[in-house]
């Protein structure tokens, strides 16, 4: 089995982008314990294991420093943080945003600085978290083009992946990412699969991946129905 796993804040805020200390605590315990290894994107999209996890962090919030750095340091695992780049050091209320979505912190450059030295990766999530798919080919450009420019200005490595903001693409953002990034991720929530393509890759959102037995059992084939259940349900909605 191989997942790529979804965060945003790891806070104790009763928010759908919130996911307690606690249980991120538990979690990464839980993979250890059930011998299932924490990899980095290449080595989990290279081919090289057919057994693991990935873990990703959305839009750079500040409780991944807080919370989420000294657990994986602890289990010596790698990371990767979709960075937005044009909300460094303030917060989440990008002009795209819904009216009613929680206010969050956002990381500053030398809290991503001190990512970056742990060996966490720091990737794209564009600069102004964007619907791309309101944005003509060259105002995408423009967006990844800052973002990466900005990254690679403050720690000397350019992103290797890119999440697609709101998990919203189209055909111009898919190819433009494609020829830019090494891989790109959706909110399409499913496990990954040998025939996914590399610019639309598919992850769990750690939304559902709160109750103790889930997180005991990730790879169990009752999980993989409770998840496909939820996916089918969340397609129906039309919502990713
Ligand atoms: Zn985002």
């Amino acid at each position: 089995m191989r997942a790529i796993i979804t965060f945003h804040g790891i806070d104790n805020k009763d928010s759908v982008l919130s996911y307690s200390p606690a249980l991120f605590e538990t979690l990464l315990g839980s993979l250890e314990a059930c011998r299932l290894p924490v990899c980095s994107l290449d080595t989990l999209l290279e081919g090289k294991t057919e057994h693991g996890v990935a873990l990703t962090f959305d839009d750079g919030m500040q409780s991944v420093f807080r919370h989420a750095l000294p657990v994986i340091r602890d289990h010596r695992v790698p990371a990767h943080v979709f960075l937005t780049t044009g909300a460094v050091c303030g917060d989440n209320q990008w002009p795209t945003q819904p009216n009613d979505a929680p206010c969050y912190k956002m990381l500053n450059w030398d809290e991503i600085e001190a990512l970056h030295a742990t060996g966490i990766y720091i990737e794209s999530h564009t600069h102004t978290h964007p619907d791309l798919r309101q944005l003509s080919e060259m105002q995408i450009q423009e967006e990844c083009e800052k973002a990466d420019t900005i990254i690679e200005e403050h720690l000397g490595r350019l992103p290797r992946y890119f999440a697609y903001p709101y998990g919203y693409t189209s055909e111009a953002a898919q190819s433009i990412s494609t020829q830019r990034y090494a891989g790109s991720v959706t909110t399409k929530l499913c496990y990954l699969n040998s025939n996914d393509e590399i610019g639309l890759l598919p992850r769990l959102d750690s939304y559902y991946l709160k109750s103790p037995w889930i997180i005991r059992n990730l790879d169990s084939a009752l999980s993989h129905l409770y998840l496909g259940t939820r996916s089918l349900l969340r397609s129906v909605r039309g919502s990713q």
